[in-house]
């Protein structure tokens, strides 16, 4: 077993298959006259939050694609949390019976 394999055998998304930011339902009304919007039924749009460039904006992501993006903005949530974990065991690994050091 490689290390290329370990991430695979653990059944993470690939590297590439993210988005990083947040997803945000927004709920509007349209303002068109007799739409069920105004009656308390909002339109609900996904939008991702994130930072680009060092600002943060807010895409709209049109209804089709919906499914994929909100599976892509996970992805990134499951590998984040799995290179956290693999960096704490590596620390570990590394550092092991090492004083820590005192601030
Ligand atoms: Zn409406």
């Amino acid at each position: 077993m490689s290390d290329a394999d370990s991430g695979k055998r653990r059944g993470l998304p690939g590297i590439d298959a993210v988005i990083c930011g947040t997803a945000v339902v927004m709920e509007r009304a349209c303002g068109k006259e007799g739409c069920r919007c105004l009656r308390g039924h909002k339109h609900k749009s996904v939008y991702i939050s994130q930072y680009h460039k060092g600002a943060g904006r807010m895409v709209y992501i049109p209804k089709g694609n919906e499914k994929s993006v909100l599976r892509l903005v996970k992805n990134y949530r499951i590998l984040k949390s799995a290179m956290r974990e693999a960096s704490e065991v590596n620390m570990a690994r590394f550092t092991a019976g090492r004083k820590k050091a005192k601030a």
